[in-house]
């Protein structure tokens, strides 16, 4: 294990292969289109794994189900690294939103829903961009 986030790291992963780093002004109709198809792909190959096994009450390939999820989240990131935005930092910004929803009501199946009066984090991340110069 090294000190790097997972951010840092798909980042660190797109240096190494010379894969598309973003500057965050402009994307490439084609790098906007590859980080899309391999999110649709590594979804489906969860889509895949999404059988669950109620005598061992676990996924029914634990393995496969894992490694589906986690390959998610590094294209995920690679988006964002494609869209040459701070994942570390974006990251926070919706955690610290999602922090902020007590009081919201809990939905029967468990999902905790935005309180009334909840500040959404958009906001955030208009001025994120702003800020780097992208949005005026
Ligand atoms: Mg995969």
């Amino acid at each position: 294990m090294n000190e790097l986030t997972p951010y840092q790291k798909v980042k660190q992963f797109h240096k190494k292969f010379n894969l598309f780093i973003g500057d965050g002004k402009k994307l490439p109709k084609k790098e906007f289109d590859l980080g899309i198809r391999l999110i649709m792909e590594e979804f489906l190959e969860l889509n895949e794994q999404i059988i669950y096994d109620h005598s061992k009450g676990l996924p029914s390939d634990n393995v496969e189900f894992i490694d589906a999820i986690i390959d998610l989240i590094f294209v995920l990131y690679g988006m964002l690294v494609r869209l040459g935005v701070d994942g570390d930092y974006l990251f926070d910004v919706i955690w610290e939103a999602n922090m902020n929803k007590e009081g919201g009501v809990m939905r029967e199946d468990g999902k905790l829903l935005k309180p009334k009066n909840w500040t959404p984090p958009q906001e955030k991340i208009r001025e994120y961009l702003i800020k780097k110069g992208v949005l005026l």
